[in-house]
């Protein structure tokens, strides 16, 4: 087997994480080699925030953070916290444009941008990069570290940082081969699942409602037990739902799919108003034309294609029928399954839909304040790899930010 370079730290993996690790570690002096799988590194930065990078989000607080201890991320941003990312990014050149709920976006709009200074800080500092190089595994040798290549190339290291990312999206890059890497070297990975991920659902008429958009409210519930509730733009797929809301709510459904739980999403069409607001609204739509066809009342009020759906819902098959001759209860049954709408779920689309995983390298193998691994001394986690993951917003990229600065600086020795 041959012996490539001798550096003092590899980072296993040239995304959001190991770069953020690369800089932070060069700047200390120490020499710097990332590997990457793809032909260029931070392939999956290119993607986020619809092309625009939502960055972070100055709204941080540990319940935008998931895992089997969510606790962990406490040490990373505590270290490197949202306004030190932004000082971080503003003197690379991003300057940065807040939006509502927090979002931050680069000003130029442009996720591009955000790699772009990045990959030419690692320039500047003689980061080496080897891209189109996927490490396969690691090994503790007598003078440090070796990571074998998929050619059989050898990368030796003082230290080494995984920030291989995770499953979700692997058309960008991460494959799941840091979990893999991870356990070979003797750490415990909890079982990985999508998560920020469209669900599934089991109705008749969804692929006439494909396409549709509502500003509604979505309530998660298992077992009948309420697991979350997200406001915001649904939109209807032929396989179920999607949006934003609907993103952050898939956590739970993902993770019990399979598992024989009752699953539902429940929407709420008009959430601005009560039930017995809807009603009324409805019995006065009624008044002005009691003559006029059933399905016909509610044009005007509802999308047209989720008119049907609604009345199916509710038993009024005969949409032909006069609306005036709904009695006040049928008006409030009709109305309640408007703001209370069960739909059900079957889970999740797959990994190459999700936008980050759940699950990952146990968080109780690895010290919070340095990245480094309590059961291998000198290798670090950094990123998605961890059993961390956050809600939709800017917590993902927050969460690799944070957890790179401080694998790279503590695997720097500093
Ligand atoms: C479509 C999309 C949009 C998103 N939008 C946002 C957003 O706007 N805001 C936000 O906060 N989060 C967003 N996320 C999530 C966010 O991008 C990730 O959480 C974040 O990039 C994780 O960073 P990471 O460095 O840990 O992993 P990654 O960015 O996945 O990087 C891991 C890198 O390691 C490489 N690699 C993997 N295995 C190997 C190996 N064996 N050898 C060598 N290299 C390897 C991969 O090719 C990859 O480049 C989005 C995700 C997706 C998919």
């Amino acid at each position: 087997m041959a012996e490539a370079e001798t550096n003092r730290i590899v980072i296993v993996g040239g995304g959001a994480a190991g770069m953020t690790a690369a800089i932070v570690a060069a700047r200390q002096g120490t020499a710097v080699t990332v590997i990457e799988r793809m032909s260029r590194v931070g392939k999956k930065l290119l993607a986020t925030g619809n092309g625009r990078c939502n960055l972070t989000n100055m709204y941080q607080g540990i319940e935008k953070y998931h895992g089997s201890n969510p606790q962990f991320v406490l040490g990373a941003l505590e270290r490197f916290n949202v306004k030190q990312a932004l000082a971080f990014f503003e003197e690379l050149g991003i300057e940065p444009v807040i939006e509502e709920n927090g979002y931050v976006y680069p000003a130029s709009g442009q996720a591009s941008s955000v790699l772009d200074v990045l990959r030419y800080e690692m320039e500047r500092l003689g980061v080496k990069v080897f891209c189109d190089t996927r490490i396969n595994r690691i090994e503790m040798g007598e003078k440090g570290f070796r990571c074998i290549g998929a050619d059989g190339r050898a990368y030796t290291a003082d230290r080494v940082i995984v920030a291989a990312g995770g499953k979700s999206s692997p058309n960008l890059g991460s494959n799941g081969s840091g979990f893999k890497i991870a356990e070979e070297i003797g750490h415990t990975v909890h079982k990985p699942f999508p998560a920020l991920v469209q669900i599934r659902l089991d109705a008749p008429y969804l692929k006439r409602l494909s396409g549709i958009r509502i500003q509604g409210r979505a309530e998660c519930r298992i077992d009948d037990v309420v697991a979350g509730c997200e406001r915001g733009e649904l939109l209807f797929t032929d396989y179920g739902i999607s949006g934003i809301p609907i993103l952050q709510l898939s956590r739970p459904v993902s993770e019990h799919a399979g598992s024989g739980r009752k699953m539902s999403l429940h929407l709420d069409l008009f959430p601005d108003w009560t039930d017995k607001d809807l009603a009324a609204r409805i019995a006065r739509r009624i008044s002005f034309n009691p003559q006029k066809p059933l399905q016909m009342s509610f044009v005007g009020l509802l999308h047209k294609r989720l008119i049907a759906a609604i009345l199916q819902e509710s038993g009024f098959d005969n949409a032909r029928s006069a609306c005036g001759e709904l009695n006040q209860q049928e008006i409030q049954h009709i109305a309640g399954l408007m703001k209370n709408w069960p739909l059900r779920c079957t889970g999740v689309q797959s990994w190459m839909f999700s936008q980050v995983t759940a699950g990952g390298v146990d968080v109780a193998e690895v010290n919070p304040g340095t990245m480094e691994s309590k059961i291998i001394p000198g290798l670090y986690f950094a990123g998605e790899v961890l059993d961390i993951d956050g809600d939709c917003g800017g917590y993902n990229l927050q969460w690799a930010w944070s957890s790179g600065y401080v694998a790279g600086m503590n695997a720097a020795g500093c």
